[in-house]
């Protein structure tokens, strides 16, 4: 039985920390798209030089390169029992992409998970928004702080930061962006019979329940 998924939702809809959990109930890889892109940023490499460019502006990066990154990432050999992609695919280009790398291996999506949360609900989630600079988990000042005032509850560290792209001017666009997107991705979903929709606006423990739900029946 294999495990191979999607975690879909809006920029703030709670993507990065459902996936946290996930992972740790599951034991698959938590493959985000947006980690890869800020760990590249952060080392300067060409990629994320180019990448820059693009999140800066809330854009999205091009397709060729978010596609060969997927790839590359999915030919690991700790994908094999299964996985769980954050933040790819965000478009149907990059969805027809994503069908045709999983064939050519034998595989295929066993379920699509849609975090949905009104976009007037994410503005607010996305200005409180800060990680931890050690071990990237995130938290929210007021919905989800530390237990434990300045220090991680996962690592200890007391580092945290904001991301660049979650100002009010970037967050405004990367909306845009990705509310444009969304409704042909879930519809293409809904069509392959994969898509699961869960109430993001929910307490945290909540909506992992709902999801855990799913997870569990997939078997
Ligand atoms: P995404 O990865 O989808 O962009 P995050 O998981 O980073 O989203 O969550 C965005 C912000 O909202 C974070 O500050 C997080 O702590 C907070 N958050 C996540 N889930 C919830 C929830 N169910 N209710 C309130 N705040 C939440
Ligand atoms: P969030 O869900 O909070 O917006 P992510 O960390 O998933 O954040 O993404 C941050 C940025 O990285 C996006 O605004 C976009 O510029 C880029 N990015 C991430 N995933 C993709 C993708 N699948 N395709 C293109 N760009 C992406
Ligand atoms: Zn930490």
């Amino acid at each position: 039985m294999s495990m191979n998924l999607v975690l879909m939702g809006l920029p703030g809809a709670g993507k990065g920390t459902q996936a946290q959990k996930i992972v740790e109930d599951f034991s698959i890889p938590h493959i985000s798209t947006g980690d890869i892109f800020r760990a590249a940023m952060k080392n300067k490499t060409p990629m994320g030089i180019e990448a820059k460019k693009y999140i800066d502006k809330g854009e999205l990066v091009p397709d060729e390169v978010t596609n060969g990154i997927v790839k590359e990432r999915l030919a690991q050999d700790d994908t094999k029992d299964g996985f769980m992609l954050d933040g790819f695919p965000r478009n149907l280009n990059q969805a027809d992409a994503l069908d045709k790398m999983l064939a050519e291996s034998g595989r295929h999506l066993d379920a699509v998970i849609n975090i949905h949360v009104e976009p007037d609900v994410l503005v607010e989630r996305l200005s409180g928004r800060f990680i931890c600079r050690n071990c990237g988990a995130t938290y929210h000042k007021i919905y989800n702080a530390p237990k434990v005032e300045g220090t991680c509850d996962v690592c200890g560290h007391h580092e945290f930061y904001q991301r660049d792209d979650d100002k009010p001017e970037t967050v405004k666009n990367r909306l845009d962006v990705n509310i444009k997107l969304n409704t042909p991705l879930v519809d293409y979903y809904q069509k392959q019979g994969v898509l699961h929709e869960i109430n993001g606006e929910q307490d945290i423990d909540k909506v992992y329940d709902d999801i855990k739900k799913v997870l569990t029946n997939l078997n």
